[in-house]
């Protein structure tokens, strides 16, 4: 179609007739097209958390849920193949494995590309979003708290010790596509996997040339992507953590978006009446504490995306802001008291709540 619609334009040089009519055969068929747009709606699991989609499609419905199902398979694909740090097999749990050995480990270029994006972050935040801290996160054992919340035990403070010295993002060695880990240092790609997915998932969709537009949410990471039939904008919500069942506002977006939110309502524990989240301070090994209930960064990566949105979250509004400039992200800061900050960017696609006026 965009072929036939870009001859027309060639021909009207020549003969303003023929323009005409094809001009009109042209519009007939853009209507035609535009009928055939389908909507394909599909919530899954995926990476440990919940995956939907909405795809407009310019073919029949089961061509739609065949590309929603390859988006599915790609996170897996991710997951197991990359990024998990629990899974057998993947690249991962080998470099995990290795740490200590002095070997240096040669890495995919998928995987060599990310861990640098992953650096750049760790650097520009000092430390603050740090993917060395697996030993630290696995003392506080998160991904078990919404299966098993009984069984937390608070990580005592001597164990925490130990662990902060396995620490450190300096310490990683990447060069020339090898990395190479300290003693006991094990990575921890918690924070940016599902930003990975969104950058993945885009490359798919670009692929897929009878999908016009989508809005893929990967546990609250967000992918815009194209346009929608009716030529509005996107409209992605950002949770209120006072109230998760309400959105504080909502951004509204054209084209292609990663938006990611950090949020201390997202995942956590309780322990003797005091709350613990998931958002770690890589120096501290506690949970950062920095004023905020949530950050939500918006910007073209979904690397970028939800790294930062960890990183603002340890380093707190005013920190985070300047971190966000750094990477031209927009940057929304939800404060424990309630106010809301954002950088200037943002304000053009943020729009308040009704009940929050
Ligand atoms: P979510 O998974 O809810 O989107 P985040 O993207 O903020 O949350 O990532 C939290 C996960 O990342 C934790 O479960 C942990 O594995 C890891 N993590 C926690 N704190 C940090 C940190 N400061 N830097 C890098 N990774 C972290
Ligand atoms: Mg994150």
């Amino acid at each position: 179609m965009k072929q036939f619609c870009e001859k027309t334009h060639f021909m009207s040089k020549r003969n303003l007739y023929f323009t005409a009519v094809l001009s009109g055969i042209c519009a007939l068929l853009l209507t035609a097209c535009g009928q055939r747009v389908q909507t394909v709606q599909m919530a899954d699991t995926a990476m440990g958390t919940i995956v939907t989609q909405t795809l407009y499609v310019s073919a029949d419905v089961d061509e739609g849920e065949a590309v929603a199902r390859e988006v599915i398979a790609c996170i897996d694909a991710l997951e197991q193949n990359y990024l998990s740090w629990r899974l057998e097999g993947t690249e991962i749990a080998g470099i995990n494995a290795e740490a200590g050995s002095g070997r240096g480990i040669l890495l995919s270029d998928k995987l060599a590309d990310w861990l640098e994006g992953c650096q750049k972050v760790y650097a520009a935040s000092g430390g603050a979003f740090d993917i060395s801290v697996g030993s630290v996160a696995r003392l506080w054992n998160i991904d078990k708290w919404a299966v098993e919340p009984d069984k937390f035990k608070l990580p005592t403070e001597e164990a925490l010790a130990e662990a902060l010295q396995y620490v450190g993002g300096d310490k990683i060695l990447l060069k020339d596509n090898t990395i190479t880990l300290p003693e006991k240092m094990q990575l921890d790609l918690g924070a940016v996997g599902k930003g990975i997915a969104l950058n993945e998932i885009r490359k798919l969709l670009q692929e897929e040339e009878q999908v016009s537009g989508a809005v893929i949410s990967v546990g609250g990471s967000i992918l815009t992507y194209g346009s929608k039939p009716d030529g509005g904008k996107w409209n992605v919500g950002v949770v209120d953590p006072v109230d998760t069942a309400r959105n504080i506002g909502i951004l509204q977006l054209s084209g292609d978006w990663c938006v990611s939110t950090s949020g201390d309502y997202e995942r956590y524990v309780e322990a003797d009446g005091k709350r613990y989240h998931h958002i770690l301070n890589p120096v501290t090994g506690y949970p950062a504490d920095s004023g905020l209930r949530s950050v939500t960064i918006l910007t073209r990566s979904g690397l970028d995306s939800d790294a930062l949105s960890t990183a603002c979250f340890v380093l707190g509004a005013k920190k985070g802001m300047e971190l966000a400039k750094a990477f031209e992200a927009e940057a929304l800061f939800v404060l424990k008291s309630g106010e809301i900050m954002m950088t200037e960017g943002m304000k053009q696609y943020f729009y308040l709540s009704n009940d929050r006026n």
